[in-house]
């Protein structure tokens, strides 16, 4: 019956990344347009249908963008570090003047990463992520939050399954 039918999900999707963005998505291949969640680029399916990878199924779908995402990463990113976060407001202020746009994400950061050292010693990177959602930064942005907080020395990487450790300096 019907029920039946949505447990075994064999819809096609095409998993493509944005020209824009460079963030994977995935859109069912019978939608005309898709618009991509991260930087509003709007795709027409029909055009990336031969550039990106058919698979059947909303959850090969999610799986196969998670997959693709944690592949984009770099060795910082891998599951098998984890992060010290290491708060020193002079290295923040000291930071290379950025975008307007990242300035407000990087406040916002910076609270996000406060509230986290409060509550925990060390956590791991879907704390962050789930964190960074209630401030509404957009996980393309959060990656490079990161990024430059561990260039920074605001975080640091050592070598565990992706757990983060804030370090109150
Ligand atoms: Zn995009």
């Amino acid at each position: 019956m019907e029920q039946k039918k949505w447990e075994k999900d064999q819809t096609p999707y095409v998993v493509f990344i944005c020209t824009r963005c460079k963030q994977y998505s995935y859109v069912k291949t019978t939608q005309k347009t898709k618009k991509c969640l991260r930087c509003g680029r709007t795709h027409q399916v029909k055009n990336i249908l031969d550039k990106g990878e058919i698979v059947n199924g909303m959850t090969k779908a999610v799986n196969k963008v998670k997959q693709l995402q944690n592949s984009l990463g770099e060795a910082q990113f891998s599951t098998e570090n984890e992060f010290i976060v290491s708060f020193n407001n002079q290295i923040i202020k000291k930071a290379p003047k950025p975008l307007e746009k990242m300035e407000d994400y990087e406040e916002k950061f910076q609270q996000c990463l406060t509230k986290l050292s409060s509550n925990y010693s060390r956590f791991p990177l879907h704390l962050i992520e789930i964190l960074a959602q209630d401030y509404e930064i957009p996980p393309s942005e959060l990656k490079l939050l990161i990024k430059k907080s561990i260039k920074n020395g605001i975080l640091q990487s050592t070598k565990k399954k992706s757990y983060f450790t804030i370090v109150k300096s």
